[in-house]
């Protein structure tokens, strides 16, 4: 499996600004077959960056979008709008639970709501602090996944990715820990474990899972070796274009 690197520039960067990291990022990394490079500019520079980006080398991932696909909605943009714009989009994003108050069932709805566009849904899953701190991050993980895929089937569930972040170790909201491999090794095998018990092992076996929190060029090595690990969501990192391309060239290194 392709190991996927993703930047996700949350509420930062102007239009003029993304053009030029982007035309720097594309400058500076190979069109690698073996690494799916990915960035999430803000929704307003989708359009322009669309229009430049070199496909080979990178894709480009909303952030966010609305899961009906057109109507009386002001305010949102759909998967639909976003169709032909991305290829990715993160759902599910601890942002948006815990500010912008996102709900299971409305993760449910965006991710259906991707699949139906032709858009890979990143699903988010992670536990706060305090979840961890009481032993409930097991239960967590599997309310947020079953309620996340409960309208993808089995043929779907290949048009998924999913990424383990756990909220305390996101750069800037949490307890400025972070995580250990052999923690992200145990709740990535729960996942795994989850998603055999949905759509069988060997289909589980396909579905890329990620890692994100607080990922720098220092620290992806050991995330990306992690067993099962198959890709980094990068926040912070990923604004800096020198650690992101550093981090693409750390997941060369480990895939070879
Ligand atoms: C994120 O918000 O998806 C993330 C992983 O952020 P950071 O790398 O800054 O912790």
């Amino acid at each position: 499996m392709k190991s996927y690197i993703v930047g996700n520039w949350k509420l930062n960067f102007t239009v003029g600004e993304a053009s030029i990291y982007l035309h720097k990022l594309q400058k500076k990394i190979p069109n690698y077959r073996d690494i799916q490079v990915v960035v999430a500019p803000p929704l307003v520079a989708l359009q322009p960056l669309s229009l430049q980006v070199d496909r080979h080398k990178l894709k480009l991932a909303g952030q966010n979008g609305f899961y009906r696909d057109f109507g009386a909605f002001t305010g949102e943009t759909s998967f639909a709008q976003l169709r032909g714009l991305v290829d990715y989009c993160i759902i599910g994003h601890s942002e948006r639970r815990y500010i912008l108050r996102e709900d299971d069932k409305m993760v449910q709805k965006k991710v259906a709501g991707c699949i139906r566009n032709k858009i890979t849904p990143i699903l988010c899953v992670g536990e706060i602090e305090s979840e961890r701190a009481f032993g409930e991050t097991a239960d967590v993980i599997r309310d947020q996944l079953l309620g996340g895929l409960r309208d993808v089937s089995e043929e779907d569930i290949t048009k998924v990715i999913v990424a383990y972040e756990p909220v305390w170790a996101i750069s800037g909201h949490g307890s400025a820990k972070l995580a250990t491999p052999d923690e992200v090794a145990e709740v990535v095998a729960l996942i795994r474990g989850i998603l055999a018990e949905l759509y069988g092992g060997e289909v589980a076996e396909g579905v890329p899972v990620l890692f994100g929190g607080s990922v720098n060029p220092s620290n992806a090595g050991a995330y990306l070796t992690v067993p099962q690990v198959n890709g980094l969501l990068v926040g912070g990192a990923s604004l800096i274009l020198g650690e992101f391309v550093d981090i693409i060239e750390v997941a060369k290194r480990v895939k070879s």
